[in-house]
């Protein structure tokens, strides 16, 4: 088989293949802790999965409109303006199968061959790959822990070239947790607002955050940013919704019209009854997510202070998601560290470091590699304290082994 050449720059999702293989362990009676995908261990509220019921129950199992229903779009515009003080007219957003989905279709649309894309580092592990797979070219602004894993305008200035199309901004982020204070985003707008780059701003992890930080979006700086910025956002984490499949996206009505085009030509609309789902969602009762959120938050203080307990580790305390990112510079120099390559050897440590925490503390971590740096793993703490609770354990006396 003769396979295109964009595919052949493509890379499976590292988050889904330590997921797969967790679950693979855990089929065959392994015992495996999985901190692979970001997914939130709570069930989909009650009140949500009654409205997808009722659809099923009045037949609401046909084809819609392939960017949703006018429902949901205008419930969609509301959480725009509730939430983020954005006002969008029906015609300015669509609905997408899953967030991811939303970010495929705007790279599809926006690229043409050689045209870049800025994306911070460390980054989600798609958002590379999506880019290639529409003929883009993904240029990295490297960041880390010293910097609260943010860019500085400087950093943005210098990355942008004659190809540039868009710059993503993932706060908080997927993998580091890290956000942007609205300040830190007038300063980026103030660069963007020079040039003609597209701000897209993947907001999913919006309503996860933690110490009363307050979330803004880039598009909220000036009118120029609003009318620039693509904005993703969807359902799948906020309200433990990550089968449904419902991404959504609001901009510019032009670009959203071909987005509509390429879903049209590709899967037409999303699920109807999860549209349906996410319409209750979204517009129904907001209170459920508190409970979550103060699960989220537990974890994320005991994982942090577990973290940075551990020798060689060194952990950054997150303000949103639900990951934490732990610099492992320091677990390479170990003197077992040598031990570790040599019983499995891989081109990146990370990996490397993955694969002995597999084996020997049977935890499942994705490698900092697939985030686009070495130095670090990811943890999802969507999962229940108990898993939390036992998984640091196993890390640690994995880890002391090598001390
Ligand atoms: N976004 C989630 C994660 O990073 C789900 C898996 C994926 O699509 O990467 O774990």
């Amino acid at each position: 088989m003769i396979f295109s050449e964009r595919i052949l720059k493509v890379k499976p999702s590292p988050t889904l293949a330590v997921t797969a293989m967790a679950a693979q362990l855990k089929a065959k009676g392994i015992d495996v802790i999985g901190f692979g995908a970001g997914e939130p261990d709570f069930d989909t509220p009650e009140h949500i999965k009654d409205a997808a019921i009722s659809a099923i129950k009045s037949g609401k199992t046909k084809y819609t409109p392939v960017g949703g229903v006018p429902e949901l779009k205008k419930a969609i515009t509301m959480k725009f303006k509730r939430d983020n003080s954005l006002e969008y007219s029906p015609d300015e957003v669509t609905v997408n199968c899953g967030g991811k989905h939303s970010f495929y279709n705007l790279m599809q649309i926006m690229l043409n061959d050689g045209d870049e894309v800025i994306i911070p580092a460390p980054y989600w592990v798609s958002y590379p790959d999506m880019a290639l797979l529409a003929g883009g070219v993904p240029v990295f602004i490297n960041t880390d822990d010293a910097s609260g894993f943010k860019i500085t305008p400087e950093q943005l200035k210098n990355a942008i070239t004659p190809r540039t199309r868009a710059v993503v901004i993932n706060s908080p982020s997927n993998p580091t947790g890290s956000a942007y204070t609205l300040d830190e985003l007038k300063a980026l707008a103030e660069v963007i607002e020079k040039t003609g780059i597209i701000p897209i701003s993947d907001d999913i992890y919006e309503t996860i955050i933690y110490d009363g930080f307050k979330f803004f979006n880039i598009a909220n700086v000036s009118d120029e940013m609003k009318r620039r910025t693509i904005v993703l956002n969807g359902v799948s984490k906020t309200y433990a919704m990550t089968g449904w499949r419902i991404g959504y996206m609001a901009g510019n009505a032009e670009i959203i019209k071909k987005i509509e085009t390429v879903q049209g030509q590709s899967t037409s609309n999303p699920a109807t009854i999860s549209q349906y789902a996410a319409i209750e969602a979204i517009s129904g009762d907001q209170t459920v997510l508190a409970h979550m959120l103060i699960a989220f938050d537990r974890r994320r203080n005991f994982i942090v202070k577990e973290l940075n307990s551990i020798p060689g580790f060194s952990c950054r305390m997150p303000e949103g998601a639900f990951y934490v990112f732990p610099n492992v510079d320091g677990v390479y120099k170990l003197p077992g560290w040598k031990k570790v390559i040599e019983k499995y050897p891989d081109k990146y440590k990370s990996s490397s470091l993955c694969a002995y925490l597999m084996e020997e503390a049977r935890t499942a971590v994705v490698p900092g590699i697939g985030f686009g740096d070495d130095n670090y793993f990811r943890i999802s703490f969507a999962t229940s304290d108990e898993n939390i609770k036992e998984g640091m354990n196993r890390i640690r006396a994995a880890v002391e082994k090598l001390v």
